[in-house]
Order: structure tokens, then sequence, then C-alpha cells
């Protein structure tokens, strides 16, 4: 390992059991062969930290043993594990989360965010990103250009789901899009689809403040799922992707998609709900999920970058690493977006 000089020790916010949040004391991790050590920056608070210290669980991941939640992470290499050119040390990087095996039939034919092995950061068991140090394969920790902010670079991330969803949506120009949920999800794929050209974004939520906020973030129209069904009923839009995971939501979504349209769930909320059937056979609809995604760092930072995507006016929340329990609280507030956890603030500041 080379490097400048590191720590022995470092913070770690670790969720103990649910509900239970507790500043440690831990080794910092020593960057393995063809590793980055990275010093975190920021770290978005994503809807499934929440998940894990709200209940524990999320379906069949269960918080079993103490776990470091965060997984939207930038920060700066400090040192370089065997086979890492030293040249890397000082990149400020934003790092996708997944590595998977890289050996099993899904990665090897391009579905490598299906990989069975995949470890991620901050699914149970793996440690995740609410820390001082991470490691993280060097080719999955992208150098963003230092116009991109700390929190920006961290928010590729969910903007990674945006653009895999639309990607799955296959949407393209002139398209008409149908977004269920204006919440960050529904803002990140709102401005994946604009980026792809579509031109009809149409976004339903029933909170006014969410809908009032969501057309500065790629819609360019924003309805009320009851008010204005009779106008959202009339949609026939080439792509609906929902973020709402609302048995309603989704079916009014799936009746608004034209004949051989794509219907993308990328929101959870009921294990099992109908479906018509018989309107999706006789439509030729294609119903898909999203999870993860694939190669989605070097797209969002040229679209970041080129102002095509805005991720710092996502932020309405700042906390330092000290307070992640009330980041991970910070959902409650319904004007709030997206909480950032200032893990360490930029050098200079
Ligand atoms: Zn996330
Ligand atoms: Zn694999």
């Amino acid at each position: 390992m080379t490097g400048t000089t590191v720590p022995t020790t470092m913070r770690a916010s670790v969720l103990l059991k649910q509900g239970v949040v507790e500043m440690q004391e831990r080794p910092v991790p020593a960057p393995g062969d063809g590793e980055v050590l990275v010093r975190v920056g920021s770290v978005g608070v994503c809807g499934s930290d929440v998940h894990y210290y709200k209940h524990g669980r999320i379906g069949d991941m269960v918080v079993t043993a103490p776990i470091v939640l965060g997984h939207e992470v930038s920060g700066t290499v400090v040192s370089v594990g065997r086979g890492v050119p030293e040249s890397r040390v000082g990149d400020r990087v934003a790092i996708d989360p997944q590595v998977p095996c890289r050996q099993c039939r899904q990665c090897k034919t391009g579905r490598s965010n299906l990989c069975p092995f995949m470890e991620f950061y901050a699914t149970p068991p793996f440690d995740g990103t609410f820390c001082d140090y991470v490691t993280a394969p060097a080719d999955q920790a992208y150098t963003v250009p230092d116009s991109l902010s700390d929190e920006s670079a961290a928010l590729l991330e969910p903007l990674s789901v945006g653009l895999w969803a639309a990607h799955k949506a296959d949407v393209g120009p002139g398209d008409q899009v149908l977004i269920a949920g204006a919440g960050p999800i529904g803002a990140m794929c709102a401005q994946a689809v604009r980026a792809r050209g579509a031109t009809d974004v149409v976004v339903t939520d029933f909170v006014d403040s969410r809908r009032e906020r969501i057309t500065s973030f790629g819609a360019t129209r924003a309805l009320h799922p009851v008010a204005d069904a009779e106008e959202i009923a009339a949609l026939r839009a080439d792509a609906f992707i929902d973020c709402s995971g609302a048995t309603p939501a989704v079916l009014s979504g799936i009746s608004s998609t034209r004949g051989g349209g794509t219907v993308v769930l990328v929101g959870l909320g009921a294990e099992e709900m109908p479906l018509p059937v018989q309107l999706i056979a006789t439509r030729e609809i294609s119903v898909t999920g999203v999870f993860r995604y694939i190669d989605t760092w070097p797209r969002g930072i040229a679209l970041t970058t080129s102002g095509a995507v805005h991720l710092d006016d996502m932020v309405t929340a700042r906390y330092p690493l000290e307070q992640v329990e009330d980041a991970l609280n910070a959902d409650s507030d319904p004007l709030s977006m997206k909480a950032v956890v200032v893990v360490n603030a930029p050098e200079g500041n």
C-alpha cells in the first residue's frame, strides 16, 4: 500500500440493531489488490438506509449484526493497493457501490447488476460508507471533474437508478413518459428521461409541494392522481415508470401506456398486486423491474457536468457524521427531497 499518510483508526456511524445508531472508532481498512482507499466526502441518505434503520430489514436482507449504512458516496483517493497506479492518489471520485463477482454467468453475459454474489455497501453483511474511509475497486471509483461538488458526485448513485430506469424504458427523442411519484427517485427518473430526449414528462403525486417542485427536475407537467384523473387516463405514454410503489398508481399507469409501450417498476410497495393481464396482453405492453444499474457513472458524470441534469439543487438538508440518526429521520419532513451526510467537508472550507 502506498500513498499519503492515513490514520490507523476512523469514525464510523454504526447501526447496532433496528433503530439504534452509535458512533464507534474502527480501524481504517487497507486497500487490497486493485483497490483504492477513499477518504469519504459526502454520502446521500437513501430510502434503503432509512428502511434498514426503521425496520431492520428489506425483504430477505436482514440486519443480524451491527452494520455501517450509506452507499451514495463521493470522496478523495488517499492510497492505492497493488496494481493501481499511484497517480490516482488525490483523485476526487464517485463510487459505483457494486462489487460483482465478475465470474458468474450473469456477470459474463452483461447482467452484472443481477450477480447473485454481489457485494454492495450497506447491504448485510457488508459495511457501508457512513465512516471516514472506505475501500473500492479502482475501476468502480470514477474520477469526477472539479466542477462537480462532493454532493453531486454522491448523488450520481440515485441518478444511476434513474438512468437505468430510462434505459429499461427505452425512452427516446420526443417520447411521452408518465412517472408516478415525485420523490427523489421520481426526480432522478424525470431528469434522466428528459436527458434522453423525452419531451412530455408527466409526473403524478398527491403532495402539492412535491408537484410544484418536480417541474424544476425534469417534469413538463405535474398532475394530481385523483383531481387530474381524467387527464392521466387520456394519456398513451410511450413509457410508464412507477416510483411510488402504490398499487392504484401502478394500475392507472399501465392503462395510460400505449400499445407496445414499456412499464418499469422502480418503487417497492406491496409485495404482490393484481395486474390487468388482458390489457397488458392485447396492448403488448412490456413490464419490467429495475435492480441497481450497469456502467451508469460515466454518463451520469457527463450529464451532470454538462448541465443536462441538476443534482446539487436536490439537497434539502445536511448533517455531520455524528448526526446520521437525524439524517435517517429527515424524510418525515414532507419538504425533504434529499438529505446528505457531510462526512468530511471539502478541503479549504
Ligand atoms: Zn441509493
Ligand atoms: Zn457474478
